[in-house]
């Protein structure tokens, strides 16, 4: 049986500030203290993992080995089905601008228009199928850990549209829907995405539904 989170404090072991707020969004009902990374000054370790569940382990043991208190992380991307899953893993690092010296945020309209420009390449019929995955790691400053994976399957549209949520947003067409995520209503989308998905199974595995 996995360990149970008790009350109390857990550090969110990211800096990115929209995932923050969702996360804090999503916790809020439990009860929880959530602490950020950022705000205990913890470094930010380097994602060398190639698959979500081990980039998401990284960052939580990182976090709760540094602070002495249980750590959440999350690692998360967008696979392409005709890229063979491209960017997955390396989704934030396809928006690094690394020549433009002295610029240490992310471009994400040129990581929109990169997957754009591999999809076109391919050709005008290309399956433009994509899902955001998720995975939810917790670690315990004893080693302890747990992992839960959440997807959310769609399509990728044509120019971005949107301004609402973060990163590849715009681009992203939820299965089922005809919005992206970045015309959704925030809490519409916090109701259906990877990360809602891989927050009910940490939901129902720790605090029993
Ligand atoms: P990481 O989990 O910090 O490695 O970053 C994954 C990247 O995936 C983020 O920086 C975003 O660009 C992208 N991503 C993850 N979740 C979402 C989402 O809900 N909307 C848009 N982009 C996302």
């Amino acid at each position: 049986m996995t360990r149970k989170l008790g009350g109390g404090s857990l550090v969110i072991a990211t800096h990115n500030s929209g995932k923050l707020k969702e996360i804090g969004a999503l916790l809020d009902p439990y009860g929880l203290k959530c602490i950020s990374a950022g705000s205990l000054g913890l470094p930010e370790p380097a994602e060398t993992g190639k698959t979500f569940v081990e980039n998401a382990l990284i960052k939580a043991r990182a976090a709760a080995e540094a602070s002495g208190i249980v750590a959440l992380a999350d690692d998360s991307g967008l696979s392409v089905d005709a890229l063979g899953g491209r960017p997955g893993v390396y989704t934030a690092d396809w928006a690094e601008r690394q020549w433009f010296e002295g610029d240490a945020g992310r471009d994400w309209y040129m990581a929109m228009g990169k997957v754009e420009g591999m999809l076109q390449q391919l050709g005008p019929d290309i399956d433009r199928s994509a899902a955001f995955h998720c995975v939810l790691a917790i670690a315990w400053p004893d080693g302890e850990y747990a992992a839960y994976e959440g997807k959310c399957p769609g399509s990728l549209t044509w120019p971005p549209r949107g301004t609402l949520g973060f990163g590849y947003d715009p681009v992203f067409v939820p299965q089922g829907r005809e919005q992206t995520f970045a015309e959704i209503d925030p809490e519409e989308k916090h109701a259906i995405s990877h990360r809602a998905d891989a927050f009910a199974k940490l939901v129902a595995d720790q605090f029993g539904g």
